[in-house]
């Protein structure tokens, strides 16, 4: 019998952390482990540490000033607070338009706002994952409308959306757009004028940084209700001592991706070729989810038909292979995807799609020790399936 094969193919759930980005963050666990608020030296040293993860972050996300990121404890914080801060800013009920295919942490707080009484649009996508931006330039006009927020890649199928063309028609009304950057923010360029946008959310553990630490891009001047009360932290925006060693972490994982987004997008493109090529050949009725032009170079989501993903994931597990089947948050429910049946699947053929995201450590040895496994799998679970 041959070993598991330890193969992680599910790096839009999360990332393993970067050896290099562990060493700059283990000196802040003790060594330097002032309070970055306190005048005294520990205290303004692990204020250094800070201050230069937003130099490294800024940099990336090519932003006017350092002062415009806001360190959160992560992407779902900083969804809940651009979408929460904004309306709050307003102070008056009006129009949200977001999309259709948004993570929870966009979608459910639109929703709760929605039982609030505001007025939420979900603009539809197409079958190939897009975002209409017709109809959302319709929506925003449409209405009172107080925020636009429309994420920038999909987590599930990695689809990039039309995101400065909305963020134009937003800013010339002057409306607040928010951009949820944290799939593609240090895979693909994330800059924020280019894309149009007031605010934009990050996060560190899918760029081989630390869990728990993020941040919100809130552009000079943008409108926002502050996060927390109780302290000067982070522009006075977001109150409570900082997660220093997460922060710190966040700005090496950053200045990595400055230096290796590139060849690492053109080595993870070839590699999910070299995956999806060898899939679609050996076994029959696989398709693709998404627009195959315009996705992350890391992801690739695949209807296999006649198979219940959850079989799938546990029949790759088996063989030490991880992968995943759409958002980590779905899944364990047996909820069809809600990007997959907004593109226009159904829900048996959504419940079959399986997520494959490549990442740090992955090799073309091991793409095709995967797709040496898959097709038996997928064959024997149609058996068994065809035999109930
Ligand atoms: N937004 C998107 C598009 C995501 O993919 C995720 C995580 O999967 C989040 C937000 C939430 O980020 P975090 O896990 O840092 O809270």
């Amino acid at each position: 019998m041959t070993e598991p094969a330890n193969i992680y193919l599910d790096h839009n759930a999360t990332t393993p952390l970067h050896p290099d980005v562990l060493e700059q963050m283990l000196p802040y666990f003790q060594e330097i482990s002032g309070n970055p608020s306190s005048l005294h030296s520990p205290g303004q040293e692990a204020r250094a540490g800070i201050d230069r993860a937003r130099q490294s972050i800024a940099r990336l996300l090519e932003c006017d000033s350092a002062e415009e990121i806001h360190f959160t404890s992560g992407g779902t914080e900083a969804d809940n607070w651009a979408i929460k801060g904004v309306v709050t800013h307003a102070g008056r009920r009006g129009r949200i338009v977001t999309s259709a295919v948004e993570h929870h942490a966009v979608w459910h707080s639109c929703q709760y706002l929605e039982e609030l009484g505001y007025d939420v649009v979900y603009v539809p996508v197409n079958a190939a994952g897009m975002v209409d931006v017709d109809a959302a330039i319709e929506a925003i006009a449409g209405g009172d409308t107080l925020l636009v927020s429309i994420m920038h890649a999909n987590n599930e199928t990695g689809v990039i959306q039309p995101v400065a063309a909305i963020g134009s028609a937003a800013r010339a009304r002057g409306i607040p757009f928010h951009v949820d950057a944290v799939q593609s923010f240090g895979k693909v360029e994330v800059h924020a004028a280019a894309l149009n946008a007031d605010l934009i959310s990050i996060s560190a553990h899918k760029i081989n940084g630390p869990k728990g630490v993020g941040a919100l891009y809130i552009r000079n001047g943008a409108a926002i209700a502050p996060h927390s009360h109780g302290g000067s932290h982070e522009g006075g925006l977001r109150a409570g001592t900082e997660n220093v060693p997460g922060i710190v972490g966040f700005g090496a994982a950053a200045a990595i991706r400055s230096r290796e987004m590139a060849n690492d997008g053109a080595r993870l493109g070839t590699l999910r070729c070299r995956f999806e090529a060898s899939t679609l050949n050996s076994i029959e009725g696989v398709t693709i989810n998404g627009d195959v032009d315009n996705r992350l170079p890391n992801t690739s989501s695949l209807t296999i038909f006649g198979v219940e993903a959850e079989a799938v994931i546990i029949g790759l597990d088996l063989q030490g292979v991880a992968v995943s089947s759409g958002s980590a948050c779905a899944s364990g429910s047996s909820v069809p995807s809600h990007v997959l049946t907004a593109m226009g699947l159904q829900p048996r053929q959504a419940s079959s799609s399986v997520r494959f995201s490549f990442g740090l450590g992955n090799s073309a040895e091991q793409i095709d020790r995967v797709t040496s496994i898959l097709p038996g799998i997928v064959e024997k679970l149609r058996r068994l399936s065809a035999a109930m």
